[in-house]
């Protein structure tokens, strides 16, 4: 058969923020295809024992602990995996927190930490991997962005996080194209996840009733996207962001 997923069986994928939520969905999914996985998070204990989960799919795995808002914390993490497998193929930028609050109640932490978090945590990892990529003149970058980038009250510091991943993968994107690299995004739509289960639940009620689909997206739905764009089926798609969200339009 012509199409099939082979370009995913032993490629290196770092997933940051992967201990739990949509990027251990999309480490799992990954693991069905034969990938190299290696779990990121802040938290070491989460890390690793995702990563020991991972690894009884029959596929080798590498945990790190990594703040994707150290640089120094990316760097050191970056050099290992290329050290120890000599590649890395995929970045799924994925590590995000949300700290919402109305504007004018907004502390300046609350805005600098989403920022870091989300925005130059993106960078940080992009930069590091992309010094790998370019000289093996191939790779693919996911980046996930949000359906709150059209502007969501009472997330001012998110939405302009994630407005941010857009405008960087729109950029990138053009930039690496001529050296074999791709850069993308998925803007999620309402992701049943610990950050979707902190939201109060009248609230939730709402925004599950507004979606067509009715039914909250599941870190798989997430994931499954990822992989198409990861894969040769997507090798002239670049500079892109695809939405996931069972036809809402926004929250
Ligand atoms: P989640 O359940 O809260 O998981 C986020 C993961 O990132 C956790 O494992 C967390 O670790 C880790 N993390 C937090 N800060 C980090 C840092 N500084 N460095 C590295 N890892 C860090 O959230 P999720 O719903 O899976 O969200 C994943 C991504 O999708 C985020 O970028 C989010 O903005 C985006 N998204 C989600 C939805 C949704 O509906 N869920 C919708 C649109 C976009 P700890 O658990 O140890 O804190």
């Amino acid at each position: 058969m012509k199409y099939q997923f082979e370009d995913l069986k032993d490629a290196v994928v770092i997933i940051t923020g992967s201990g739990r939520g949509i990027g251990k969905g999309i480490a799992e999914v990954f693991a069905d295809y034969g990938s190299k996985i290696v779990i990121t998070d802040i938290d070491a204990d989460t890390a690793k024992a995702t990563a020991a989960e991972i690894a009884q799919k029959g596929v080798e795995t590498l945990s790190y602990i990594c703040d994707v808002s150290k640089y120094d914390q990316v760097e050191a993490m970056v050099a290992d995996v290329a050290a120890k497998w000599g590649k890395i193929d995929i970045l799924v930028n994925n590590a995000g927190i949300t700290m919402d609050g109305m504007f004018l109640r907004m502390k300046p932490e609350q805005w600098q930490k989403v920022i870091d978090i989300n925005l130059t945590g993106t960078y940080n990892c992009t930069s590091a991997v992309v010094q790998v990529m370019r000289k093996a003149k191939k790779g693919a970058i996911i980046n996930i962005s949000s359906i709150a980038a059209g502007g969501n009250p009472g997330q001012a510091n998110y939405s302009a996080s994630k407005a941010g991943v857009i405008g960087f993968t729109k950029a990138l994107g053009k930039e690496l194209a001529p050296m074999g690299i791709r850069v993308n995004a998925i803007a999620p739509g309402f992701i049943q996840t610990a950050m979707t289960d902190k939201i109060p639940e009248k609230l939730r009620e709402q925004m599950l009733q507004a979606i067509p689909m009715k039914r909250p997206g599941q870190p798989e739905d997430i994931a499954k996207a990822i992989l198409f764009l990861a894969s040769g089926l997507a090798s002239y798609i670049t500079a892109q962001v695809i939405d996931v969200n069972g036809g809402l339009s926004s929250l």
